[in-house]
């Protein structure tokens, strides 16, 4: 196990660096970084994911090439139209109802990107649960004067996603709500979403991630918790391996950071990302290596939650 801590280009869930472990196996190297706030028990799945990874591999892709949302932060209407013009991407991500934001912010953020992208282009809003049902399917219904592709989290809870989906036509799509196995079943028995989007650590790993986006039967996107490559590389596997893939991923964010642990990073190119499993480089890894000890620690614990073998030893 090796510990990595790379700073954040910009601060994300209030941390300014990005840490975790990397486990490697007879498979390769698989990525261990659940969030400073996860306990033992929610942390198993993310260390099922690395063990994944590292001990067994995922399965065989069925594309060579998997396309990338661009992320457009609350920013103003002019940074907008730039960040979405020089992403190359074709998807934009829009961020909207941000704290300290007014809903003409909104919308003129999204009016830039539409200018931005063309009519070709495909926006998606993402408001991380922070409307209530009524402002939701007020913003939703105006947003969509630039032709939303569908609306993220725009309440937090099911219930509420339920309501504004039967008064918008926009699809809408869960991410918050779904952080664990049963919850995309849920989400589809609440009749909340249209579209999945799911992250691979939190559910356990790819072949898991198969098995929920099978069992839920919504349309899937991949999205990343903001990882190294080898952590992206688990996302890139799942979205490569999904039968179907109608929706650009999430998984454009190595951007986030300030650097990575492999020579060959999984950027997107032209809004696409290339399906590979990139090497761990030691010179990179050496550069952003950080003590191991407290991610031994939380391994350990994790490790205590899981079935089959264990992938950290107690130190003696
Ligand atoms: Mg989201």
């Amino acid at each position: 196990m090796r510990v990595y801590s790379i700073p954040m280009r910009t601060r994300f869930r209030g941390v300014t660096r990005r840490e975790g472990a990397l486990l490697q196996g007879p498979a390769g190297w698989g990525e261990f970084s659940p969030f400073a706030e996860y306990g033992p028990a929610e942390c198993a799945r993310w260390l099922a994911a690395a063990r994944e990874a590292a001990t067994l591999g995922w399965p065989a892709p069925v594309r060579d090439r998997v396309p990338v949302n661009a992320t457009i932060p609350a920013v103003g209407p002019e940074r907008a139209f730039e960040m979405a013009r020089e992403s190359g991407c074709r998807t934009a991500k829009v961020k909207v109802a941000e704290r300290g934001q007014t809903d003409a912010d909104d919308m003129a953020r999204v009016e830039a990107v539409r200018a931005a992208l063309g009519p070709q282009g495909r926006i998606r809003v993402d408001a991380n649960g922070a409307w209530d049902v009524d402002r939701a399917a007020r913003m939703v219904r105006s947003l969509d004067r630039w032709e939303l592709e569908y609306a993220e989290q725009p309440c937090a809870t099911l219930e509420e996603l339920a309501a504004v989906r039967r008064r918008v036509d926009v699809p809408i799509a869960a991410d918050e709500s779904i952080r664990r196995a049963e919850d995309p079943l849920k989400v589809r028995a609440a009749d909340a979403a249209d579209v999945a989007v799911l992250k691979v650590q939190p559910l356990g790993g790819v072949a898991a991630s198969l098995r929920v986006a099978e069992a839920c039967g919504l349309p899937v996107v991949v999205s990343s918790a903001v990882e190294t490559s080898v952590g992206l590389a688990a996302g890139v596997a799942l979205a490569a391996a999904l039968p179907e893939l109608r929706y650009a991923c999430g998984l454009g964010t190595l951007s986030l950071l300030e650097g990575d642990v492999v020579r060959d990073p999984l950027r997107p190119l032209a809004g696409e990302i290339e399906v590979r499993r990139p090497v761990v480089d030691e010179e990179a890894l050496r550069r952003w290596e950080a003590p191991s000890a407290p991610w031994r620690e939380r391994a350990l614990a994790a490790q205590a939650h899981l079935d089959g073998p264990a992938v950290v030893e107690v130190a003696r």
